[in-house]
Parts: C-alpha cells; sequence; structure tokens
C-alpha cells in the first residue's frame, strides 16, 4: 500500500500526488524544503522547522499558501495518516506553475507537499567506527548568492561536493567558505573538539542553522562542556582531538578520518559519544 502524501490543501494517494513540470520548483529548483524526524510520534523540533522554512521562503519572496498554524495541522495530520511512529518528513513548498522565462512572479498554485515515510539510517556499525570525510572544492554559497542559511531546493552546490567526496571514497564531504574557512558538511553541520572546548564554525562562515546543530550545543552547554561558535580552518580540522557530525538524518556521529589524516586516536571520541548518548536520550525520553 503505498503513502498518503499531502498536496495543496490535502491528503491523496501516493499514486496521484504529482507536480506539473510547468512548476519552476521542477524547472529552476526554485522552492524551499525542510526535512524532519518523528521519534515516537512526536514529530521533533516542528517549530524551530516550520520557522526556518517560513524564513527560507521569505528570502525568496516565496508565498507559503498556509500558515504556520495550518502547517503544523497539517503535518501531524500526515504523520498520524501514514502510521508513522518513527520516521523522516520532507516537507516542500513549490514555487507553482509558470512558463518557461525565470520569473517567479508570474507562478500560480505553488504546492505545499508533505511526505512522511520511514527513515534511511546510517548503519550502527557506523555510528560505532566513525566515518571519513574528505575536503571538498566545491565552495559554500557565498553569502550575497542565494544565503547559505536558506533551504532551498537548489542544492546543486552541496550535489557537486557530495559527488567529490564519493569520488574520494569519503562518506561526507567538508566544504568550505569563499574565504577559506570551514562552512560544513554536504548535508550535516561540523564540530570539532580540542583541549575539551566543542568547536563549530558560526552561520555567518556558511553553515545552515542546523536543528540539531542547535539541540546539541544546548545539550553541551548543560553538561558544562564549552561550546564555542568560531571560524575554523582546514589545519584546525586536521589537529582536532574529536570530530563529529550533526544532522537531521545522522543525528550525531563521529568523524575519524579526514582526507587521509586520522582524527584524535582514529576512533569516535569520548565527547563525541557523551553527546550522541545525550542527543539520543533527548530525542527518544
Ligand atoms: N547543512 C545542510 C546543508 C543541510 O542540508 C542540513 C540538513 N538539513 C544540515 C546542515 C543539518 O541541519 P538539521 O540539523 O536541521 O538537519
Amino acid at each position: 500500500m503505498g503513502l498518503k502524501i499531502w498536496l495543496g490543501d490535502g491528503l491523496v494517494d501516493q499514486q496521484d500526488a504529482a507536480i506539473s513540470v510547468f512548476d519552476h520548483s521542477f524547472l529552476y529548483g526554485d522552492g524551499v524544503f525542510e526535512g524532519i524526524r518523528v521519534y515516537s510520534g512526536n514529530i521533533f523540533e516542528h517549530r524551530a522547522h516550520l520557522v526556518r522554512l517560513y524564513e527560507s521562503a521569505k528570502v525568496l519572496c516565496l508565498p507559503v499558501p498556509m500558515d504556520i498554524d495550518e502547517m503544523t495541522a497539517a503535518v501531524e495530520q500526515t504523520v498520524r495518516a501514514n502510521n508513522i511512529a518513527d520516521g523522516y518528513i520532507r516537507l516542500i513548498i513549490s514555487r507553482g506553475i509558470g512558463d518557461l522565462g525565470l520569473d517567479p512572479f508570474l507562478c500560480k498554485d505553488g504546492k505545499v507537499v508533505i511526505i512522511a515515510d520511514n527513515v534511511q539510517l546510517y548503519p550502527e556499525a557506523l555510528y560505532q567506527k566513525g566515518i571519513k570525510v574528505a575536503s571538498v572544492s566545491s565552495v559554500r554559497n557565498h553569502p550575497l548568492s542565494c544565503p547559505p542559511q536558506v533551504k532551498s531546493l537548489n542544492y546543486l552546490n552541496n550535489i557537486m561536493a557530495k559527488i567529490e567526496a564519493n569520488q574520494a571514497g569519503a562518506a561526507e564531504g567538508i566544504m568550505y567558505n569563499h574565504l577559506g574557512f570551514v562552512a560544513e558538511a554536504t548535508a550535516d553541520n561540523i564540530f570539532i573538539i580540542k583541549n575539551g572546548v566543542v568547536c563549530t564554525p558560526p552561520t555567518q562562515a556558511g553553515a545552515l542553522d542546523g536543528i540539531i546543530r542547535r539541540v546539541v550545543m544546548e545539550l553541551a552547554e548543560k553538561e558544562n562542556i564549552k561550546v564555542v561558535e568560531k571560524d575554523l580552518t582546514r589545519f584546525d580540522l586536521y589537529v582536532a582531538d574529536e570530530m563529529f557530525l550533526t544532522g537531521t538524518g545522522a543525528e550525531v556521529i563521529g568523524v575519524v578520518e579526514m582526507d587521509g589524516r586520522a582524527i584524535g586516536d582514529g576512533v569516535p571520541g569520548a565527547i563525541t559519544h557523551q553527546l550522541r548518548d545525550l542527543f539520543f536520550s533527548y530525542a527518544r525520553p
């Protein structure tokens, strides 16, 4: 049996959930999205995700055809209709149907699409072993291009980066900004630990204001682990004691090798394990 998909203003069967080829989300990647986890039936950090979605839409002058409370209800209804207890929600706002030109203001009938499905996870062994990452040459969006805080449907920069990482035999790519400072991974935020201090690039460095990033920073501070947002260089990453990535899909995952150099002892570190456990209990109380 297929899924029930929210399309426009209600639920439809998966086979009927279709978007026009004239929708600018298809023609130009013009739209925004969110990825949200469901843990034991609870929509994780639901409000924070929706705030980020509406802010992304605002930056792109993209009308969202429902307010945030209606969106909250639509997401909940989609999760319930598909009996998702532990899963993943993909929420998309498309620009709508226009002509073959770029002009977004000629587009009509932008669609809200909500897909609630089971989640594809990294295998547990990878969390124990840690992953390999590689520096990539694809530069994170310049602040004067489509801002890196916008979760737009155009992810080609990150896709180029992911291709490079895969071709280097790494699970994730580390992206730098136009100034050469570390920004983030292709779909995750990055953290290092040096001398007991947890450090992560600020959003101005091109990091998405990740929801899991924020939660992990708060959990660390509650445990009196010092957290600093500061510009990081490739050097800082190579000589870090520990490194981990955060994201809705990956949660908290240790990095043990970067560009052929072992990170710390070459195994996920003690603080990484601690933060992963804290996040695990916070998300699944
Ligand atoms: N950076 C990018 C580019 C992403 O796509 C994501 C995943 N949404 C993240 C970071 C992590 O953000 P979050 O913790 O909100 O999933």
